[in-house]
C-alpha cells in the first residue's frame, strides 16, 4: 500500500501515476514535424538496458506510478520489446502497459505484444493517401502501417487508437478519409494538435489545425458528433461520439486547450533522463545514478524531486515559450 505522503504530488497538487518510457531515439521514418532527415543517434551503451528500465519501474511503483507507456523514437525498432513489456507488466503495482508506434513493424509483432501483456496500443497515421504518407514521413511503409493496425485489432487490442497530427494546410484533406477508415474498422481516431517540437523552425501557431475545426470537418463529411458521456477529466483527449453510434473520435488540443493542470505524467528518455514535462528544459540523470551504484532510495528521491519541481505548464501560448533542446523523437512522444 502506498502512503499518501509517498505519492508523487507536485506543488500544484497534481498526482502523478503515469510514466512514459522511451526505449530508443531511433526511428524507421522521418516525419517532417518530428525529426530531421539526418540524426546522430545515441550509441547503444547510452540506452538504458531492459534491466535498468525494469528497476526504475519498480522504484516508481513505490511512489504510485501504475501506468506505463512505451514510446520512442520508434519503440518497435528496438529488439525484444515484447520481453520488456512482459517484465514491466509483471512488476507489482503496474495495472496498465501501453505502446505508441508508427505501425510499420507492428503486423508481425502484434500477437507477441498482446501475449506479453500489452493491452493498449496507439498507432500513428496521418493520412490515408500513400503518396502523402511518403511526403510526410519521407519513407515508404503506408501498407505496412495499415496491416499493423489490422493485425493489432485481430490480436485483441480494443480499441486500437489511431493518432494523427493536426497541421493546418496539410491535415484538412485527411480528416474525413481517416474518419471513414476508423469507422469501418472500429478504431478510435485521435487528432493531436501540432506542437513546437520539430527540427528547425517549422512550427508556428498559424500551422496548428485546431480541434474545433476538425470536429466541423468530421461533422460535415461524415456526420454529427456529441461529447462522449464518460469523459475522464484527466485524460488529454476530449472524446466525441458519432450520433449514429459509429464510433469515437478524440481531440488532443495541446495548444488551443492545454491540459497541463491535469497532467499526471513524467517521462524517461531512452538515455535515462527524467523529464517532468514534454517541454521541460531540465532533466534528472537517472542513468548516472543507476550506473554509479546508487541505491533505489536515491532513485526514488530523484523522482520525487523532479515531480516536486514541475512547472505550471508549457506556455506555448505565451511570449515566454522556449522550445526544448531535445526534439520529439529523442524525448519520447
Ligand atoms: N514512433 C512512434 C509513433 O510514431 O507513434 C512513437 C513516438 S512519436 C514521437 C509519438 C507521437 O508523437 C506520434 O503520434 C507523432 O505523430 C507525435 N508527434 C511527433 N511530433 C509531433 C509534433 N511536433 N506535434 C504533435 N505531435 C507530434
Amino acid at each position: 500500500m502506498i502512503l499518501p505522503t509517498d505519492r508523487l504530488i507536485d506543488k500544484f497538487g497534481r498526482v502523478h501515476n503515469n510514466l512514459r518510457i522511451s526505449v530508443t531515439d531511433r526511428c524507421n521514418i522521418r516525419c517532417v514535424y518530428c525529426m530531421p532527415e539526418v540524426v546522430d543517434f545515441l550509441p547503444r551503451h547510452d540506452l538504458l538496458t531492459f534491466e535498468e528500465i525494469e528497476r526504475f519501474v519498480r522504484v516508481a511503483t513505490t511512489l504510485g506510478i501504475d501506468k506505463i507507456r512505451l514510446t520512442g523514437g520508434e519503440p518497435l525498432v528496438r529488439r525484444g520489446v515484447p520481453t520488456l513489456v512482459e517484465k514491466i507488466a509483471a512488476v507489482p503495482g503496474i495495472v496498465d502497459v501501453g505502446l505508441t508506434t508508427n505501425g510499420i513493424l507492428l503486423a508481425p509483432m502484434a500477437k507477441a505484444l498482446w501475449d506479453a501483456g500489452l493491452r493498449r496500443i496507439n498507432v500513428s497515421l496521418d493520412t490515408m493517401d500513400p503518396a502523402k504518407f511518403l511526403e510526410l514521413t519521407r519513407r515508404t511503409g503506408f501498407e505496412q502501417v495499415i496491416e499493423g493496425i489490422l493485425a493489432a485489432k485481430a490480436a485483441g487490442f480494443d480499441p486500437v487508437k489511431v493518432n494523427a497530427v493536426a497541421i493546418k494546410g496539410t491535415t484538412e484533406a485527411d480528416v474525413v478519409p481517416l474518419g471513414r477508415f476508423a469507422r469501418e474498422h472500429g478504431l478510435e481516431l485521435r487528432f493531436i494538435e501540432y506542437m513546437p517540437l520539430d527540427a528547425g523552425d517549422l512550427w508556428e501557431r498559424g500551422k496548428v489545425l485546431f480541434a474545433a475545426d476538425i470536429l466541423d470537418l468530421l461533422a460535415e463529411g461524415i456526420g454529427p458528433l456529441s461529447p462522449a458521456p464518460d469523459q475522464d477529466p484527466r485524460a488529454p483527449a476530449v472524446d466525441y461520439d458519432y450520433d449514429d453510434g459509429g464510433g469515437r473520435v478524440g481531440l488532443i488540443a495541446s495548444v488551443s486547450r492545454p491540459f497541463c493542470m491535469s497532467c499526471n505524467r513524467v517521462r524517461l528518455t531512452a538515455d535515462g533522463k527524467l523529464r517532468n514535462c514534454l517541454f521541460a528544459h531540465d532533466e534528472t540523470d537517472i542513468r548516472a545514478l543507476m550506473r554509479g551504484g546508487r541505491p533505489d532510495s536515491e532513485l526514488a528521491q530523484a523522482l520525487r524531486e523532479s515531480v516536486a519541481e514541475k512547472w505550471e505548464g508549457h506556455q506555448i501560448n505565451t511570449a515566454r515559450f522556449i522550445k526544448p533542446e531535445r526534439l520529439m523523437h529523442s524525448i519520447g512522444g
